[in-house]
């Protein structure tokens, strides 16, 4: 049976109350399933609201939208892994575009974060993709392969506990997503990389701009394991439909 991840990014959306609200109105609409998985990543101060929610549904888990690599000490704003580990945490997004591009998280940063996700016992989600600019210039591989070596460098094996997920930068919150074509492009690529380090199984979701009308016809496409989701994560009624029906 095909397995597919469903990964709700909410970014700087849904404090605990709204958080307390949204979970019920998902969890009455949505039965869980075997074959599918969905992770939410709410801002930290929901972190504990979403994993008390899900306490219990093997399907689901909560996950950090960023970590510090430090597990602790004097970094005013940050959080660690362990502290996210602590408010319910099994995940962490590293990596993610806005991450990047807004607060300047550069290739070495992701490679930290990377290893702090893993040794605080919780599943990184890396997530790489090209500027606009980038893809124009046929940089696309060239610049996913950087960003994969940056956060994944040798010695030692690829961690089975990763997922990669391949978001071009030009689509994420544009409303442009990629072509189910184009994104299976990139990870047959992704793939080749992973297999040439013996992670062939490793997941790799796509985000850009995935919502109930194109999701379907993106998850058609094989290459991809499952989504990562921003805006259309944010109203529990739509998320609901989308992980229900997102598969044709
Ligand atoms: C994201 O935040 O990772 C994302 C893909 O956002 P959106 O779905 O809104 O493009």
């Amino acid at each position: 049976m095909r397995s597919l991840l469903f990964a709700a990014n909410w970014k700087m959306h849904l404090g605990p109350a709204d958080t307390r609200a949204y979970m019920s109105t998902f969890l009455a609409e949505y039965q869980e399933r075997p074959d599918r998985q969905v992770w939410f990543f709410p801002p930290a101060v929901s972190l504990e609201t979403v994993s008390t929610a899900v306490r219990g549904r093997a399907s689901m888990l909560a996950g950090a939208q960023d970590i510090y690599w430090e597990p602790k000490g004097a970094f005013t704003g940050a959080i660690s892994g362990p502290l996210a580990a602590q408010a319910g945490a099994r995940a962490a997004l590293v990596g993610h575009s806005e991450r990047r591009h807004v607060f300047g998280e550069t290739d070495a940063d992701t490679g930290r974060k990377v290893a702090a996700a893993l040794s605080a016992d919780l599943y990184p989600v890396l997530c790489v993709g090209e500027t606009l600019a980038q893809r124009d210039a046929g940089d696309t591989l060239k610049v996913v392969t950087r960003q994969l070596e940056a956060a994944l460098p040798p010695p030692g094996r690829v961690d089975p506990r990763l997922t990669i997920a391949y978001e071009p930068v030009w689509a994420i919150g544009t409303g442009r997503n990629a072509t189910p074509k184009d994104a299976a492009e990139v990870h047959r690529a992704i793939r080749s990389w992973l297999k040439d380090r013996a992670a062939g199984q490793t997941r790799i979701l796509y985000g850009g701009s995935v919502n109930l009308k194109n999701a379907a016809e993106l998850l058609a496409e094989r290459e991809l394991d499952g989504v990562l989701v921003g805006g259309a994560s944010l109203d529990p009624h739509g998320w609901a439909e989308l992980v229900r029906t997102g598969v044709a």
